[in-house]
């Protein structure tokens, strides 16, 4: 298989790339750097069945030849990470949807039909509860003159729309995946990614940094799972065209997180409590629970976990 990554060099993407070559793909990578780097590909570069281009989604000229040699795409280009969002609001408008916008384009142009795997997020879901777990039929619910944390969500919604609109319109083989908290080795934490950050405080003795009162909730899924499961939904041909949860159901408060990390790396750091505002200013607002329902997911493809947080966590602090 011919195989495209957009945003191959960043966390996630990176896996994915991996994940095929390993397979025997072909594999090209596209990434314009600014939140991934050439390090997280190391394995593969010089490769003959690799090639890296640094260069933005919304402007790489080779995109359109580069598409009609492909067999499947994920479209992972993205600016991704809540200090970023809230740092650079238009840009994530922007980018994130004019690069899925362009890629859909070009594909219809191309004619060759190659499956489109486009990320969207479980920030969609919004601030709504999620005791039964979020299922992907759930109405979405963003308030008017929402805060700029928002414009990540809004983002991924218009993304899905497009991506859901071209499959109607034009027929094209277009999966969306909701990417619940997603966790593994390359992923860092000056973007606000929470496991990177208190794993790099526990080992380095600092204050481990608990955003809000650390009652809030999230599942992690570890990034060898995330990459499994894509890959196996994509070779399902009746899913495109819809959108699925990617995720762990297994809930963990914030607090609890970080008293594992520091138990597991055996760490004399405090735990500090850091208000939303000192944190991350005024335009973020505390999504207080997130966890997928797999119900959906399970009807496609068999879902097992080969991780457990715990032993994901034990892995980062060896590294
Ligand atoms: N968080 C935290 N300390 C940090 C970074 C993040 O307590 O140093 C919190 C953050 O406020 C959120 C949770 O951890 O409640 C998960 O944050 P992340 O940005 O990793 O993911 P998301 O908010 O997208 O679920």
């Amino acid at each position: 298989m011919r195989i495209l990554v957009t945003g191959g060099a960043g966390f996630i993407g990176s896996h994915i790339a991996e994940h095929h070559f390993k397979k025997g793909d072909t594999v090209h990578v596209v990434d314009n750097l600014s939140t991934g780097t050439p390090d997280n590909l190391t394995g593969l570069l010089g490769h003959k069945n690799f090639s890296l281009d640094q260069e933005d989604i919304l402007t790489w000229n080779r995109l359109e030849n580069i598409v009609v040699q492909c067999d499947r795409i994920y479209h992972m280009a993205a600016v991704v990470g809540m200090f970023t969002v809230l740092r650079e609001p238009i840009r994530t408008l922007a980018t994130n949807i004019a690069g899925a916008e362009r890629l859909l384009r070009v594909v219809l142009d191309a004619k060759t039909k190659p499956q489109i795997i486009m990320a969207s997020s479980s920030e969609v879901y919004g601030p709504k509860s999620c005791t039964e777990g979020h299922k992907e039929s759930d109405q979405l619910v963003i308030e008017s003159s929402a805060k700029l944390r928002w414009n990540y969500a809004i983002s991924k919604l218009a993304d899905e729309a497009f991506g859901l609109t071209y499959h109607r319109e034009h027929n094209l083989p277009v999966l969306l995946v909701r990417l619940f908290n997603t966790v593994g080795p390359r992923q860092r934490g000056n973007y606000g990614m929470v496991l990177p950050r208190f794993i790099q405080q526990a080992v380095s003795g600092q204050p481990i940094t608990v955003f809000g009162d650390g009652t809030q909730t999230r599942c992690f899924i570890n990034i060898y799972d995330t990459v499994r499961l894509l890959d196996a939904l994509a070779d399902k041909p009746k899913a495109y065209g819809q959108i699925f949860n990617i995720g762990n159901d297994q809930l963990i408060s914030i607090m609890e997180l970080a008293k594992l990390v520091k138990k597991l790396a055996k760490s004399k750091s405090e735990i500090q409590i850091i208000s939303y505002q000192e944190a991350y200013g005024e335009e973020y607002e505390d999504i207080k629970c997130r966890k997928p329902s797999l119900a959906k997911l399970r009807r496609y493809i068999p879902v097992a976990f080969n991780m457990t947080l715990e032993e994901t966590i034990k892995n980062l602090i060896d590294l």
